[in-house]
């Protein structure tokens, strides 16, 4: 068993539920549905796919809705089209002008003609393709090829260091976000996120749709973003480390420095994070990985991020299954040579009982360490008490049993934890270990004689008092 989540890219690439259950046996525990490019009838019927095999215990797969804006991109085009360095062409900002000629392109980001400047450099494709800024019209502009490249549909357009007039959430953002509500899907990974004030316009919307339990997940891509990543971090459940932008955004060799302090400082908030792009970028067309992206699997799980992320690699081409079996072994791999102490984080926008729950979560780990249980059980509604556990990363596993299908969901993204239905959940407590002993036993986790620390709450009069108990199974 893996400690580390996987979360999967959906595209293309993967037909019906042959491969999504051959991802998840491989090791994926959420499905990213990418609506830079996703269909809302091909997304609904992979949903209906996921939820029946969740339903029926044959997966426990999450979902994720990741928005489009304010990400740019070019457009859709019929054909490839081929540059050489020196080729001059237009680039338009009025699709109703653009015309597919063999060497225009279209931005969909509005205001590119009155933000661009001479001479500016605009990447392309992530980087891959860099055209340099001639002359500016009020419907497009005139560029120049600074290297050869073959362009597809929509590729990324990056314009770093200009403060782009990104408006909040656009009508498209607003459409989607509304069918991940309708869907009862379990994350939104809001792209671009710069400051705190983005995220609460999602929230609050999210709360006019009576969807706020969806995970509100942060990716930070630009130097915005860094800037404001602790009060981010404070608006946001998690925070994806969105590579592809950023590493164009801000000078490349930046990026690994502020991985790992993005890590860092979001777990020490005791929030989840998520490295995203390029992990296995060579296997879209391989089917085998660089050692640079094996390395880079082994040192994201050693910064003990709570998921990686495939993008293209499970969406668009030819190895999706493939690539999520190297990076399992991978992690299996990096995760074996983990022997670090647990670690503690602040208490920061915790409730007074959070912080009592804390405290026996983190006395239940250093005993259970010790004493080489075989896991911590956790009975939790919304899964924050797992959270808390995980934001340890103790070496030993947690089992987190909820009565709520979302909260089964939203654990599914957190390091170390194992989530549970308890379909016949007591709100007393008692009957609740007995049924989740049981469920361990017949799925084989636990046999006689296996001892586990547990922190439940026990109901005494009107109060629930948290405790913690070492049990040995019989
Ligand atoms: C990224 O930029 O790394 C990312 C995950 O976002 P997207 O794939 O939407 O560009």
């Amino acid at each position: 068993m893996k400690k580390t989540k996987i979360i999967a890219t959906h595209g293309p690439a993967l037909s019906g539920e042959k491969d999504l259950l051959a991802l998840y046996d491989a090791g994926v525990n959420v499905i990213r549905f990418n609506f830079s490019h996703a269909r809302y009838d091909v997304v609904r019927e992979t949903l209906e796919i996921m939820r029946k095999n969740n339903r029926n215990g044959r997966a426990a797969l999450s979902m994720l809705l990741d928005t489009k804006w304010p990400e740019i991109r070019t457009w859709d085009l019929q054909t490839k089209q081929e540059y050489k360095t020196g080729d001059v062409f237009k680039f338009y900002t009025k699709a109703e002008l653009f015309v597919e000629d063999g060497s225009a392109l279209f931005c969909d980001y509005p205001h590119l003609w009155e933000d661009a400047f001479v001479d500016q450099i605009i990447d392309v494709d992530s980087g891959l393709f860099q055209v340099k800024v001639l002359e500016i019209e009020s419907d497009f502009l005139k560029v120049e090829a600074q290297n050869g490249a073959i362009i597809g549909s929509r590729r990324h357009v990056n314009l770093p260091w200009v403060r782009l007039k990104m408006p909040g959430i656009t009508d498209k953002d607003r459409e989607d976000v509304k069918f991940a509500v309708d869907e009862s899907m379990d994350f939104i990974a809001m792209s671009f996120v710069r400051s705190k004030a983005n995220v609460d316009e999602l929230r609050a919307y999210l709360k006019e749709l009576w969807g706020e339990k969806i995970k509100i997940i942060s990716k930070i891509e630009n130097q915005e973003g860094i800037d404001n990543l602790s009060e981010i971090i404070e608006a946001s459940d998690g925070i994806m480390v969105a590579r592809g932008d950023l590493g164009i955004e801000v000078p490349i060799e930046k990026l690994p420095t502020y991985q790992a302090a993005m890590v860092e400082e979001t777990l020490a908030a005791g929030k989840f994070t998520i490295i995203a792009t390029h992990l296995l970028e060579s296997m879209i067309e391989n089917p085998f990985p660089t050692r640079a992206e094996v390395s880079d699997i082994y040192n994201s799980v050693m910064q003990r991020s709570d998921a990686i992320m495939l993008s293209g690699e499970t969406a668009a081409w030819k190895y999706p299954i493939k690539s999520v079996d190297v990076m399992t072994a991978t992690v299996q791999e990096a995760e074996a040579n983990i022997d670090v102490q647990h670690r503690d984080f602040s208490q920061v926008w915790l409730t007074e009982r959070d912080i009592e729950k804390k405290a026996l979560i983190k006395s239940a780990i250093y005993a259970g360490e010790e004493l080489w249980v075989k896991g911590i059980f956790i009975f939790t509604k919304s899964g924050k008490l797992a959270r808390l556990a995980s934001s340890f990363r103790p070496n030993i596993s947690i089992y987190a049993f909820t009565m709520h299908l979302q909260s089964v969901a939203y654990m599914n993204v957190l390091y170390g934890v194992n989530p549970y239905l308890l379909e016949d959940w007591d709100d007393k407590f008692i009957e609740n270990i007995y049924s989740a002993i049981n469920i361990c036993k017949s799925e084989w986790v636990l046999t006689v004689g296996d001892k586990i620390m547990l922190v439940n709450d026990i109901q005494k009069g009107d109060k629930e008092i948290p405790i913690v108990e070492l049990m040995e199974i019989t």
